[in-house]
């Protein structure tokens, strides 16, 4: 069985204490591969490698680091089949999507910061000829970035591609659900010839290995993405040590039809920002707000939709949905269908595990359900669930779905569906969210600012404001 094996000062590692844990393929509910159980010795002997290689990392050209990035880029690159392979036996997800996007991303989220690092300019005020100032932008040093399983390797480089582009020296933590692909690019890190200790990759638990990394003094910056408690939790420790933050968290989108949508774009797309990758995107449109005039059209067609959608092997070009992610977030996923009946909802579609044949009949899989019936404020519509479950429900007025559609403790992203570019721009402003996509869903310009308000997160990754995170600004003021 394979061993997942520990990055650290440019090889590859056992975990010092050489124990290990188990990872699930959840398409077959069964152990596949072992991945190190490390702690804060790994990350310590990390922190040490990543300290010494500091020096010379944020000393290098910026464009001899741009150069290793992008052959690490071209490397995702020319292993795309391999990498959505792995990347989809150990999350559950379709190979087709692992390869059209998240293996793609990953190269494109390399090749992005690789280039944005050359663009990236400090600013100077002039005083009217009193003095002159200029901003320096320098690297922080040792830096820790932490990502959950639902894009493993799409947000893992998402964080670590600033981070490296700036001059810092980074440990990083993958999700232990979804270690596979981290570890296959440390292999390519190596075969694209980046210095050693400048990237240290420590595989575990949260709590013996990101915790660790969150609690270590010399590490100055974190940046995290996962759920809500586990921020509320780092941000605890690493707030009264005056580490600086970002904080990528939960959401419970809305997605707003309005009856003026151009009906079948607005459907269509609702299909994939309902159910892509198992509803398991943090920008997934979990609440469905349709206005009354076509509420019922909309949802008859939607539902219609989606009992067709094939839920089964992922490798099969035909599946629309994969495996949920392990056993216990399957377990979690299903517990909110029940609540949301205990909550007076009706089931219009799915609601059920799906037992699958032959290889398949212990993965961890799921029917696309849609809820109806449900008020705007009860748990499950308040809750994160994170799964292939969204509700829908009517709404008569702008105002009225504006307070439903901010209801929530979270606010990462908001969909809105109008040809009203009036209704749109005052959507834009009013919806207590980091973004809002009008008449369209999931498209990014990695220029733009990425992150939520309110529970959703803290501060915001994307473009040069990644850059300005993984910074420190010394201002020299120069007297004339
Ligand atoms: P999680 O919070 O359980 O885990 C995320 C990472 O944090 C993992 O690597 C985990 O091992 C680590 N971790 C756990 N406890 C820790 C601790 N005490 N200290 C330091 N690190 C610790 O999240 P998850 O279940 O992997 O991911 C799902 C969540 O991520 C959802 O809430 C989803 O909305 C969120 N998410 C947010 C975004 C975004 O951009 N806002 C993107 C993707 C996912």
């Amino acid at each position: 069985m394979e061993k997942i094996l520990n990055y650290i000062n440019g090889e590859l590692v056992e975990p010092i204490n050489g124990s290990y844990l188990d990872n699930y393929n959840p398409s077959i509910g069964k152990v596949y591969s072992q991945i190190p159980d490390s702690n804060e010795k790994d990350v310590d002997m990390a922190y040490f490698a990543a300290n010494e290689a500091f020096l010379g990392w944020s000393n290098t050209p910026k464009e001899e680091r741009s150069k290793i990035m992008m052959r690490i880029s071209d490397l995702i690159e020319e292993n795309l089949v391999e990498l959505a392979k792995a990347e989809s036996i150990d999350n559950g997800k379709p190979v087709k999507l692992a390869t059209q996007v998240d293996i793609p991303r990953a190269a494109s989220n390399m090749r992005f910061f690789a280039t944005a690092i050359l663009h990236y300019a400090s600013e100077s005020h002039d005083m009217d000829g009193e003095a002159i100032n200029y901003t320096l932008r320098k690297p922080i040093g040792v830096v820790g970035c932490i990502s959950p399983w639902n894009l493993p390797l799409y947000l893992f480089t998402w964080k670590i591609a600033p981070a490296l582009a700036s001059g810092n020296c980074v440990i990083a933590k993958p999700s232990e659900v979804t270690p596979m692909t981290a570890y296959l690019f440390s292999k390519l890190c190596i075969e694209a010839g980046l210095p050693k200790g400048v990237l240290n990759i420590i595989h575990g638990m949260g709590p013996s290995v990101g915790s660790p990394i969150t609690t270590r003094p010399g590490i100055k910056a974190i940046s995290f993405t996962g759920g809500t408690a586990t921020g509320k939790a780092i941000a605890k420790v690493a707030a009264p040590m005056f580490k600086k933050l970002s904080l990528e968290l939960g959401g419970k989108n809305p997605n707003i039809i309005f009856a003026d949508c151009d009906f079948d774009k607005a459907l269509k797309t609702t299909m994939l920002s309902s159910f892509a990758n198992q509803g398991q995107i943090c920008l997934c449109g979990s609440r469905i707000f349709v206005e009354r005039p076509i509420y019922e059209k909309f949802r008859d067609a939607f539902a219609a939709k989606t009992k067709k959608l094939k839920v089964g092997n992922p490798s099969d070009a035909d599946t629309n949905l994969g495996a949920i992610v392990s056993k216990a977030h399957l377990e979690k996923v299903l517990s909110y269908v029940d609540l949301a009946q205990e909550e007076g909802g009706t089931v219009l579609a799915g609601g059920n595990k799906v037992q699958l044949e032959g290889e398949l009949s212990e993965g961890y899989f799921m029917e696309p359900t849609i809820i109806e019936g449900l008020a705007f404020d009860c748990r499950t519509n308040q809750e994160e669930i994170f799964g292939p479950v969204v509700t829908i429900m009517p709404f008569d007025t702008e105002e009225e779905v504006v307070v439903m559609a901010n209801s929530t403790e979270y606010g990462l992203a908001a969909t809105v569906w109008t040809q009203d570019v009036g209704k749109a721009t005052r959507l834009g402003a009013c919806l207590a969210s980091g973004i809002v996509w009008v008449n369209c869903w999931l498209v990014r310009d990695l220029r733009t600012p990425f992150g939520g308000v309110k529970n959703s997160g803290v501060g915001r990754e994307g473009g040069f404001n990644a850059l300005n995170f993984f910074t420190e600004q010394t201002n020299v003021c120069i007297k004339l």
